[in-house]
């Protein structure tokens, strides 16, 4: 081999390499790719060096070509869908320049304008032509368990490796397991020692290795000793993706169990434990939730506004009237939403007010009460309303999957393929836009 020809090659692997190690700005991350063949194993039919560049924030695309000896390409013409609008390019778009060996200007360029397409575009003899191919994202399911000791944070956190889910997208995974059980569970206060936890996931790996957090297909939470099994199903008559109990029931209920979204209470209050944030002068008949102020809070249930406005210790208080005599009462608030007014209708999670501290309150929190007949009462134990349960016609096909998701649950391994083997995969997946 000549010294030229084996230089221009170590270059184009090396070029190869950079590219595909490339983070890009996707937040999420990759997997580790397997170490790249030996070059000679497959000489490309043709030479070329890759280089990337990464636009800058007030650089315009013109700019950026230039620098790789690249003129005539009129971005306003471009198809919108490549989303490479000028006038919306966000800086760190990564682009890749492919120059052959024997040229000095490049015949491919590639980016990534969104996690689901990439634009490539290709010399041609009266000029560029350019067009963008899918991603392909493969859901992979996956399952995890442990014990949940202080949080559900923690408890996913620790259950769940970087090589399964980066840490950003473990956060994603705890705010999604809180959501199916908003109506069940108060993540905030009622885990114990003892809890654990099973949940079968997705996960979702591009093309290009990335990988990134998808759904929650299953999970069955032990709280208190009381098993709260659930399951993702999309009833074919109803077309939207719900959770449901092993017997079709809906977790949703007539009033949600915090009137404050898991996600908007950071995790130094998500811990087991209670935070007192008041001293108790009178008997407290709420349930209180330390939050960041301007928290948005919501409704717990469908209703009507009784009051919205000053109340005395309370500060800024919403008080809605929800069907059977049942009330709840929202304190502290440092402002309500709009147009909140008496007699204002309400639906269960539409906000109503942001946390505050208003009135007797020595710090940011929400108050919270659960009335019945104007007597205080743990909402937990109102088993009236909530969701539809899987329809009749859609029985057969819920049962199906129950069991094939109840199978992943009881599964006693934690990795449904190697890691590397997914890698490896991707990276031969990923080669396929070269010509
Ligand atoms: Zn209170």
């Amino acid at each position: 081999m000549r010294p030229g020809l084996y230089l221009s090659l170590a270059l184009a692997v090396i070029g190869a390499a950079a590219f595909f190690g490339l983070r890009g700005d996707w937040p999420w991350q990759r997997l580790p790719l397997p170490p790249a063949e030996p070059a000679r194993a497959a000489p490309p039919a043709e030479l070329f060096t890759e280089t990337a560049d990464t636009l800058q924030s007030g650089e315009t695309l013109s700019a950026l070509f230039a620098r790789h000896n690249v003129a005539g390409i009129d971005f306003q013409r471009l198809d919108p869908s490549f989303a490479l609008n000028p006038r919306r390019l966000r800086p760190g778009l990564v682009f890749t320049f492919r120059r052959p060996a024997s040229d000095s200007a490049p015949s491919h360029i590639m980016v990534r304008t969104t996690p689901e397409q990439r634009v490539t575009f290709r010399r041609m003899a009266d000029g560029w032509n350019a067009e963008a191919q899918p991603i392909r994202w493969i859901p992979q399911e996956m399952r995890i368990e442990g014990p949940i000791d202080n949080s559900l944070y923690e408890a996913l956190d620790a259950g769940v490796s970087n090589q399964q889910l980066d840490s950003g997208n473990r956060l994603r995974l705890a705010w999604d397991l809180a959501d199916v059980y908003a109506w069940e569970v108060d993540f905030t206060r009622d885990i114990r020692p003892g809890d654990r936890f099973k949940v079968v996931f997705e996960r979702l790996v591009s093309e290009d290795g990335e990988v990134r957090f998808g759904r929650v297909m299953a999970s069955d939470l032990t709280i208190s000793g009381k098993s709260l099994t659930a399951f993702r199903f999309t009833p074919p008559t109803v077309r939207s993706a719900l959770y449901f109990d092993t017997d079709g029931g809906s977790l949703r209920r007539a009033f949600l169990r915090a009137p404050v979204e898991f996600r908007r209470i950071s995790s130094n209050f998500a811990g087991a434990r209670f935070h007192p944030v008041l001293g108790r002068v009178r008997r407290h008949e709420g349930t209180d939730y330390a939050a960041r102020p301007g928290t948005p809070v919501m409704a717990a249930g469908d209703g009507v506004v009784l009051r919205a406005g000053w109340a005395g210790g309370y500060g800024n208080l919403v008080e809605l009237r929800h069907l059977n005599g049942i009330t709840t009462r929202y304190g502290h608030l440092r402002g309500f939403a709009r147009k909140m007014g008496r007699g204002t209708r309400v639906e269960q999670g539409h906000v109503i007010g942001y946390v505050g501290a208003t009135g007797l309150a020595s710090g940011p929190h929400l108050h919270y009460e659960f009335r019945i007949n104007g007597v205080a009462k743990d909402s937990r134990r109102v088993k009236i309303g909530g969701g539809a349960p899987v329809p009749k016609a859609d029985r057969p096909a819920f049962e199906q999957e129950r069991d094939r998701l109840l199978a992943a649950l009881r599964q006693p391994t934690e990795v449904t393929a190697q890691p590397d083997a997914i890698a490896q995969q991707a990276a031969e997946t990923s080669k396929r836009w070269m010509p």
